[in-house]
């Protein structure tokens, strides 16, 4: 009798581990076909981790990721030996990780690797986990501001998703999808990889020190700022190699405003000066001074730093932050005829130098600016489309050109780099360029980004295509947009970076990562996924985003659909209305960068807040008490209330404003701003938000946010705001 009960239990066992084990995936069947080794058999571990003797950081680090997965997975605790260490017998497999002696004696890696490069590569019954790597500090692995060169990370992480089906769908604990299963065998694995993308990263990722506001304290502050660059690193955001770019002429006006007064902008009445601060002054691009003394500031930069740093031999001619102005008649004879000059103010000579000033003191540094151009990234007060903006582009190719000149006769490496920006964005029409010119692209798009912007831009970047450029670096703005609400346009952009990417994008920089991963969760991990394969696209991501959760998937296809279908619902006539009702500090529409929380009384109604909720709880009850599930929908729960508190506190806001000296309506504002600050505290070790860079939004509109008494980084990169 007790045989017989023993062996139904054991049958019974059997069958129904033979289910479990079938409806995951092969490599958890019991006998996998051309299995070369075991890491864990039945719960037990087979295999340990090598490192190095003397490991680097960087493979360390590479260790712990990996050892964090597989107790994760299989609920075990796999060590981590050194070489000269470990004992050989007490495992019959290792997972050797990083530079080992083990891998030199099979010829692994055999060869230099390229920067990026990774292997992942069984041999006899052990795995090898290995690339190129650098002497890089641990804490400052994910720091972008250096070269990211750690391949064996990038391997560890190509084992994981491809042999283990992990995932990392936003920063922290409940964004890890990490199969759990209690075997696993490998079979004969034989990779290499290399990321497609030179530079892949965002601004404002805040990763090095980080004031206290916004977070009701600095170890939620820097949990928040760790996770997050962990998050980042996983998915291969970094740069292999160093180059210089951004605005390279604003200390001109000082160091040459007086002694070559021939290298600025003319401007109307033909005087030479900044039409706003000295550090926004355009250049006469066509004055050979200039180009001169480009390529003379390159070289005793190159000599006395850039070289030994490692960067790229690149003369940065990326323009100061300003629409072209030069008025002068060599930098006109270069512009092609265009009937826009004509039609516009100030190149036609109606606009006067003291209109000029007149601007700048009502409308601020940038007033005129935001006349002259068309980046719609800031919501421009006018209507661009009534403006007249022609293109300067042929007058800054020319430049471009004239500087690749003057610098292939120092160092035939040399690489000039230059925007195709502001009102030099449209491609020049009759120069060509010097093939070694790279460009670096900036799209005017904000929000909305619709098929007009999409148009616009794969018009643009085919232009410069044609004009012979064969490298762009894609520097987009649009993730300004969406602040810290439900927010998601998501695929048009990844469609036009597939576009970027295969017409000749080899470096992305994205303005800027907000950190709203509860409720750009969408937009953000196919963003994050098309960096390490620009053609993975939107509705791919949305697949691996769904697969998160389980059997409320249907019920999240419907709340994130829904957040779609809501942000491009938008059109540009209806968002700018509601952008300038809600203008904050005279200059800016609301919902821009500045003040992305000022709109949030129109865009939303009540409705779009509890209709949501609701759709949340019936994925809670779909989830079928999955509590991984559950945790990843209270996620999006968690983001969404922050939101609605935000949008209470502006609408009380603007209740106040409207009542001057009205004392319980103020009371009311404070009493919303601390109820928002009290929930934000309530889950702020959730990384739901980066609320530091929301208070510091809030701040600019006057929200009493306090700093805190936290310093600013001291690495001597100051935060991306
Ligand atoms: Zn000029």
């Amino acid at each position: 009798m007790k045989s017989g009960l023993f062996s139904i239990v054991a049958v019974a066992a059997a069958i129904c581990a033979w289910t479990f084990v079938d409806r995951t995936s092969p490599t958890n069947r019991r006998k996998v076909p051309g299995s070369v080794m075991t890491i864990v058999r039945e719960g037990r571990l087979r295999a340990d981790i090598v490192l190095p003797a003397k490991p680097l950081d960087c493979e360390r680090y590479a260790a712990d990721e990996l050892k964090y997965h597989i107790d994760k997975a299989f609920g075990v605790s796999i060590e981590i030996v050194r070489e000269g260490k470990y004992r050989a017998s007490k495992y019959p497999s290792h997972i050797f990780v990083g530079a080992t002696s083990a891998a030199k004696t099979i010829n692994l890696p055999g060869r230099k690797l390229k920067k990026d490069e990774w292997i992942v590569r069984t041999f006899r019954k052990n795995l090898y986990l290995l690339g190129r790597d650098s002497d890089i500090k641990y804490n400052d692995i994910g720091n972008i501001w250096n070269p990211t060169i750690y391949g064996t990370i990038y391997a560890v992480y190509d084992f994981l998703e491809k042999e283990m089906g992990v995932k990392w769908i936003w920063p922290g604990p409940t964004g890890e999808v990490i199969p759990k299963r209690n075997h696993f065998e490998i079979v004969r694995i034989n990779r290499t990889g290399i990321e497609p993308l030179e530079e892949r990263y965002m601004h404002g990722t805040v990763p090095w020190g980080m004031p206290k506001i916004g977070f009701s304290n600095e170890e939620s502050a820097k949990r928040y700022c760790k996770e997050q660059n962990k998050f980042l690193v996983r998915h291969r955001v970094g740069r292999r190699r160093r180059t210089k770019t951004g605005h390279a002429f604003e200390s001109w006006w000082k160091r040459f405003g007086k002694s070559h007064p021939e290298y600025f902008n003319q401007l109307p009445g033909g005087e030479r000066r900044p039409a706003a601060s000295g550090s926004l002054v355009t250049l006469c691009v066509s004055e050979p001074g200039v180009w001169k003394q480009a390529v003379a500031d390159w070289k005793t930069w190159w000599e006395k730093d850039g070289r030994r740093w490692g960067f790229e031999p690149w003369v940065n001619c990326c323009e100061n932050d300003y629409v072209s102005l030069c008025q002068c008649k060599r930098c006109r004879s270069i512009d092609p005829p265009d009937p826009r000059f004509a039609k516009s103010d100030y190149w036609n000579g109606k606009m006067t130098i003291a209109d000029i000033d007149r601007i700048r003191k009502e409308r601020g540094s940038y007033g005129l600016n935001a006349m002259l151009c068309d980046n719609r990234w800031g919501i421009p007060k006018d209507d661009p489309r009534l403006r007249h903006i022609p293109s300067v582009a042929d007058r800054y190719a020319r430049f471009y050109n004239a500087v690749q000149e003057e610098v292939r006769k120092i160092n035939p490496d040399a690489r000039v780099v230059g925007y195709a920006y502001e009102n030099y964005l449209e491609a020049p029409r009759k120069t060509k360029l010097d093939p070694s010119v790279v460009i670096d692209i900036v799209p005017r798009s904000y929000f909305p980004y619709d098929k007009v912007e999409s148009d616009y831009f794969r018009e643009v970047m085919l232009g410069w295509k044609n004009a012979g450029v064969k490298e762009f670096l894609y520097r987009p703005n649009f993730m300004l947009a969406g602040g810290n609400y439900p927010f998601d346009q998501g695929r048009l952009i990844l469609d036009d970076f597939a576009f970027a990417y295969t017409n000749g994008m080899k470096a992305c920089e994205f303005d800027s990562l907000r950190g709203s991963w509860a409720c750009h969760s969408m937009m953000n991990y196919a963003l994050i996924r098309a960096f390490r394969n620009p053609l993975h696209g939107y509705d791919q991501a949305r697949e691996e985003l769904l697969s998160a959760f389980g059997s409320a998937r249907y019920e999240i296809s419907k709340y994130l659909d829904g957040i779609y279908a809501y942000t491009t619902q938008w059109t540009f006539d209806d968002f700018h209305k509601v952008s300038w009702q809600n203008c904050t500090g005279g200059n800016h529409g609301g919902g821009s960068y500045h003040n992305s929380p000022a709109i949030l009384g129109e865009y939303f109604t009540e409705r779009f807040f509890t209709d949501n909720y609701r759709l949340l709880d019936s994925a809670k009850k779909a989830a079928n008490g999955d509590k991984e599930v559950i945790a990843r929908i209270e996620f999006l729960r968690k983001g969404l209330k922050d939101a609605e508190m935000t949008r209470r506190t502006r609408i009380a806001e603007k209740t106040k404003l409207a009542a001057p000296g009205d004392k319980a309506k103020a009371a009311a504002f404070d009493a919303a701003f601390k109820a928002m600050n009290d929930y934000r505290a309530t889950v702020e070790d959730d990384l739901i938000c980066n609320f530091r860079y929301e208070a510091r939004t809030e701040m600019r509109m006057k929200w009493p946010h306090k700093e805190g008494n936290t310093k600013p980084s001291k690495s001597g990169r100051q935060m991306e705001y």
